[in-house]
């Protein structure tokens, strides 16, 4: 049991303090979330729920008012932090020193996962690239980290993983699946193109939201609204991911679980 899926640290009242709090700034400092006071001609007190594809586009509006997003001087804030990446990973058991592959659409500027953990993309079959030999060229990098250490722990959905496991087949190889909500049942990392990675199946067999970093509660009409508690910009405040899930509490380590069926 690690530090970040023990119960250590949790508590429900925090947890709901850190999320009232989140809210209030959003609806202070976020032009995204003040708009929906305007559309509701008062002062709201809970946000409404946002389904992720509405998200799409609104980059510059999720940002705060002070710290607009500037497409032309920073990438896109939507390319998920390595902090996410190291505390899922952690999660699943898979937080020791073999090298991660995460399968993206696209190339990373991305060589480590912080100290000393290497990282490598590999693009999947549907990635933006010009031509397949292209994107065969892109992928070697990433390769040639794994056979260099003998072991690699290999990330992304199941179908776009199998094409990778020929290659790595001289490597002790860890898969974790990736899926959204929609399809968490079975995998071991649940993932949304907006909020980024949020939860992973522990050695308990439950899924655990990093619950230090995200809030999630169920809304009014049965969906989880999701609130990313540590992340300045953009700001996400009940972001609803496609799928459904309940919310626990897992008998092992009494901390947040998601239920979804399999
Ligand atoms: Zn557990």
């Amino acid at each position: 049991m690690s530090a970040s899926n023990s119960g250590f640290g949790f508590s429900a009242a925090l947890w709901e303090r850190a999320y009232r709090r989140t809210v209030r700034s959003a609806f202070a400092r976020v032009p995204f979330y003040r708009d929906q006071w305007v559309r509701a001609g008062r002062a709201l007190s809970e946000p409404v729920p946002t389904p992720c594809a509405d998200l799409a586009g609104q980059l510059h509006r999720l940002c705060p008012f002070a710290e607009p997003y500037d497409p032309g001087a920073e990438p896109s804030l939507w390319i998920g932090s390595t902090a996410e990446l190291r505390a899922v990973l952690s999660m699943a058991g898979a937080g020791g020193r073999a090298p991660v592959l995460e399968v993206r659409r696209a190339v990373l500027d991305r060589r480590t996962l912080g100290l000393s953990r290497r990282y490598g993309v590999l693009l999947a079959t549907d990635a933006k690239v010009r031509h397949e030999r292209r994107r065969r060229e892109l992928n070697e990098p990433a390769l040639r980290l794994a056979a260099a250490a003998g072991r690699a722990v290999l990330v992304g959905e199941r179908e776009a993983v199998a094409e990778f496991l020929p290659a790595l087949a001289e490597v002790e190889t860890r898969v974790l699946e990736r899926a959204g909500l929609d399809g968490a049942g079975r995998s071991d990392l649940v993932h949304d193109p907006y909020l980024g990675y949020y939860a992973a199946r522990a050695g308990c067999g439950h899924l655990h939201l990093l619950w230090r970093r995200f809030h999630a509660r169920v809304a009014d009409d049965g969906s989880l609204a999701v609130t990313a508690l540590l992340r300045r910009r953009p700001v996400l405040v009940d972001v609803v991911p496609d799928g459904a899930a309940t919310l626990g509490r897992c008998p092992a380590h009494d901390t947040p679980i998601l239920g979804v069926t399999p």
